[in-house]
């Protein structure tokens, strides 16, 4: 009994997830507090991910497109946003009856976004030019990985009249060029001789249509600049010149689907001010590849007795400890390898569960100072010293090379100077 009251329980459950649609958020992959920015960003990927022309003979991938416009549409909209939140997908079905909101066709909206009549090219569809992008990043984001995000002044397709120029959504064809674009007009030459002259048409600017009454937001350009925010994700141990493509991202319009934008890395200098809030050294390091170089200096002292220690923080904040037990030389311009502290090495599985992230070396460069000046009765004391020792155990190194006392100078090929 119990059993079968559980199954029935179970049943209705079924019926009901069946009957109600998908929760818009979850759709789109988002939360209830998601910004504008992250409803259009969540858009963008997934309407490219589950178009149709992506996905052909996808059933599947057809709904899910539908579905992403739906929420996309009802989300981002203040007014139908509030009125999902507050009485779900039956408050809007009757907003929708009641005549307020508006339904778009999944391939407009897609278009409104990415241009080319919402498919993607191959179908004799004109693609737009890609669009390149340098972006500083500093040793530090590298290092660690960051997201964030940019700007630039993105070409789009003018919501105010869907990309047809016109404030009324009517679009004529040109009467003066009957919708070619161009004029063919005749210049005689001489009698019975004609050149034909084809020329853009000054009343359409070649496009063959007339537009009455313009936009007033684009002006009947169909098209407007507008700074455009791209979230950028550096992953740890990018390569310094790695390029991220974003499809279908660059400049929009009516005309043509967008091209790619390319967002191309480089490192920038560092920063103090902005780049070095923890005031790391490590954003002193200098990169190649996976490994790091950093110059370490260390005075005579401690170059020839040994007994010192150095703390050297990491573009992460962690310490890498240097130095030596006395006793311990370190020659000019030696290079200690510190094995497993230069990049992250940078893997396409990032740092998930099939990958363990591993680091090339730091390589440390020491440079010793010798202090040029000295205290009189230091300088005495040192000179007492070394005469001792060099009188007991010295060793004479112009002695011991076996040159000659006096170099004697012989030139070559009678070019002496012996006439001066
Ligand atoms: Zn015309
Ligand atoms: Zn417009």
């Amino acid at each position: 009994m119990f059993l079968k009251g559980a199954a029935l329980l179970l049943l209705i459950v079924l019926i009901q997830v069946a009957l109600c649609a998908e929760d818009f958020y979850k759709v789109l992959g988002i939360d209830k507090h998601a910004s504008d920015k992250q409803i259009k960003s969540a858009y963008r990927q997934l309407s490219k991910k589950f178009h149709p022309d992506k996905n052909p003979g996808d059933e599947t991938a057809k709904e899910k497109f539908v579905e992403v416009s739906e929420a996309y549409e009802a989300l981002s909209d203040p007014e139908s946003r509030k009125i999902y939140d507050q009485y779900g997908h039956e408050g809007l079905k009757q907003r929708q009856q009641g005549g307020g909101g508006h339904h778009h066709d999944p391939f407009d909206l897609f278009s409104r976004f990415f241009g080319g009549g919402g498919h993607f090219g191959g179908h004799g569809v004109r693609r737009g030019p890609n669009v390149e992008v340098k972006l500083g990043v500093s040793l530090r984001d590298f290092y660690n990985g960051r997201t964030t995000e940019f700007q630039w002044d993105k070409q789009q397709i003018c919501e105010e009249c869907d990309g047809t120029g016109s404030a009324d959504g009517v679009v004529e064809t040109c009467g003066h060029c009957g919708g070619h674009g161009v004029r063919i007009t005749k210049h005689q030459l001489a009698p019975g001789m004609f050149q034909q002259i084809q020329t853009q048409c000054d009343q359409c600017g070649g496009r063959g249509k007339v537009i009455k009454h313009k936009c007033p937001v684009c002006q009947g350009q169909r098209v407007l600049r507008r700074p455009t925010t791209v979230q950028l994700t550096v992953e740890r141990g990018s390569a310094r010149d790695m390029k991220l493509v974003y499809e279908n991202e660059a400049d929009a319009s009516p005309d043509y689907e967008a091209g790619d934008l390319i967002v191309t890395l480089t490192e920038k200098e560092p920063d103090l001010e902005q780049d070095n809030p923890d005031r790391v050294d490590g954003v002193f390091f200098r990169r190649k590849g996976d490994d790091l170089f950093w110059k370490e200096v260390i005075s005579l002292r401690e170059a020839w007795m040994g007994d010192w220690e150095r703390n050297i923080t990491h573009l992460d904040g962690h310490i890498v400890k240097l130095g030596r037990k006395r006793g311990e030389v370190i020659q000019f311009g030696h290079v200690e390898r510190v094995q497993g502290e230069g990049m992250p090495k940078w893997h396409e599985d990032g740092d998930s569960v099939y990958h363990n992230t591993e680091f090339g070396n730091l390589y440390v460069e020491y440079v010793v100072v010798i202090p040029d000046q000295m205290e009189s009765g230091m300088e005495k004391d040192f000179w007492a010293l070394f005469e001792k020792w060099r009188k007991k155990v010295g060793v004479d190194l112009h002695a011991d090379s076996g040159r000659p006392d006096k170099v004697e100078v012989h030139l070559e090929d009678g070019q002496s100077h012996d006439e001066l």
